[in-house]
């Protein structure tokens, strides 16, 4: 069998995996807030763990993992959206939710087991929450329940902090109801324009982080194999799914390995929401980038490394998996080569297994006159095992028809251009060729002439508008 080595952020190593139960190896990971379109940031755990997700699958069986991923479907920003758009809460969260699966189908990112709402679970909310107040871990206040961060003496385990340098460095809300600054809200009141639950504590909602304690404790038990997300969510809300989990459930230890993706950044800066500096998913799919082409262009990325979206590297991958579904066309996958499994196994090097994947085309195309059948079916299967050139991810490489129409309308604004050029007339030259960008259509000059073709985002109606 194969080892899998991962970087457990918790032991700050990479350590053998070691499941629980090689016949039921469970992950946790924590999804969306559904409130709106997710953007390409959001996307990055998504890819990075359905990469582990197959990988588990195919090491271990795959009826033998268990993958769950959650929808925040109460939460602050959804009720503000709510507000301002006049809509229901309930019409809003099942909208987002649709998109976010369809978006994340896109690229490829098979469907978790089970994909729990945090609405679905409140009962079970109330219960952990009920049981912390008992064992002292938590405490009522002014209709909030509160956790007592200083009753879990490992906090700050998962991050390596003290809970002073945490108080120092984080944004603490200091509530007068609140025993000490750090402690965070398990339970608040909601007024009657808000969504709410009856509870011991009167009507109310959850705090964040309870959901993912009650939802993973329902869904994989006291303790579990893999718990992921974004290295955003390392503090606080992982310190506090592992405080409160290991304090109502002792019997257990919650997760054993943690694995924390690196921030999908613009300029060197997180993409987010509250920055403004982001796109969406949705906003690159309509452009007429394929959802193969993102996924391939996260893949070539450590996923414990920074990394940047750049036009360049969509332009790459485009052309590589071009080449790639060009070699395999017609071919039955067979099994993986060794070598790029072992390279996911270490970590997810999911760049040394594209390299790899590299040479083994190489070697393919090297060999024109041989069929290469098995090679072939060896380097597909290879590639599928990260979610690549899978069936599902297919058909946006058709060689795209260039009708006459289309052909005669680029002649004649090339020759536009160029009497423009010739006549000096460089306002009208370079709307030309801004216009040629705009509509997706891709110009190059040579000795020869222009030379043309049309690019992944072409726009036949935006080209006739430069008539
Ligand atoms: P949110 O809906 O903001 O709670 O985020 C959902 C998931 O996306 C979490 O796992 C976050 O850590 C992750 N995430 C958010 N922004 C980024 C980003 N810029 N790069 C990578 N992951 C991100
Ligand atoms: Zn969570």
């Amino acid at each position: 069998m194969t080892d899998i080595w991962l970087h457990n952020t918790r032991t700050r190593k990479k350590e053998l995996f070691e499941p629980l139960d090689p016949a039921n190896v469970r992950m946790y990971v924590c999804g969306p807030t559904v409130y709106d379109r997710a953007h390409l940031g959001n996307a990055r755990p998504v890819v990075v763990f359905d990469v582990l997700y197959r990988l588990l699958r195919h090491v271990y069986g795959e009826n033998h993992v268990t993958y769950v991923r959650n929808f925040t479907d109460v939460d602050d920003k959804i009720n503000a959206r709510a507000k301002e758009s006049g809509r229901p809460i309930g019409e809003i969260t099942a909208e987002t939710t649709q998109w976010y699966l369809d978006d994340m189908g896109a690229l490829g990112a098979l469907e978790p087991d089970a994909m729990p709402r945090a609405t679905g679970f409140i009962p079970q909310m109330v219960a952990m929450i009920e049981g912390l107040i008992a064992s002292g871990h938590a405490y009522e206040a002014e209709g909030h329940v509160l956790f007592r961060v200083r009753s879990y003496e490992a906090y700050g385990k998962l991050s390596g902090r003290s809970v002073d340098d945490m108080i120092a460095g984080a944004r603490v809300e200091v509530a007068p109801y609140k025993e000490d600054p750090m402690d965070f809200v398990l339970w608040k009141p909601s007024s009657d324009d808000l969504p709410g639950w009856e509870s011991p504590w009167g009507r109310g909602r959850p705090g964040w982080h309870i959901e993912c304690s009650a939802m993973a404790f329902e869904l994989l038990g006291p303790s579990f194999d893999i718990h992921g997300g974004g290295n955003d969510l390392m503090f606080p809300h992982h310190e506090n799914e592992i405080a409160q989990s290991c304090c109502a459930h002792p019997e257990g230890d919650f997760a054993r390995y943690w694995l924390h993706n690196e921030m999908l950044q613009v300029e060197g800066k997180k993409m987010s929401k509250s920055l403004g500096n982001f796109f969406t998913v949705h906003d690159l799919l309509e452009q007429g980038v394929p959802g193969e082409v993102i996924r391939l262009v996260f893949l070539g990325t450590h996923y414990r490394k920074p990394m940047d979206w750049t036009e360049k590297k969509r332009e790459e991958a485009e052309a590589v998996l071009r080449e790639w579904r060009g070699l395999v066309a017609g071919v039955e996958p067979t099994g993986p080569d060794a070598e790029v499994v072992s390279l996911i196994a270490d970590d997810l090097n999911t760049a040394g297994a594209i390299t790899r994947l590299h040479a083994l085309a190489k070697a393919i195309s090297a060999n024109p006159q041989k069929d290469c059948f098995y090679e072939k079916g060896v380097f597909l299967a290879s590639a599928q095992v990260m979610g690549l050139l899978t069936e599902a991810l297919s058909g946006w490489d058709a060689a795209v028809e260039v009708s006459g129409d289309v052909s005669a309308l680029v002649e004649t604004l090339l020759t536009a251009r160029a009497e423009a050029r010739k006549a000096k007339d460089f306002a009208r030259a370079d709307a030309l060729r801004d216009g040629f960008a705009e509509a997706g259509l891709i110009v190059k000059d040579t000795a020869d002439g222009a030379v043309w073709e049309m690019g992944p985002k072409f726009d036949a109606a935006k080209l006739e508008a430069l008539r």
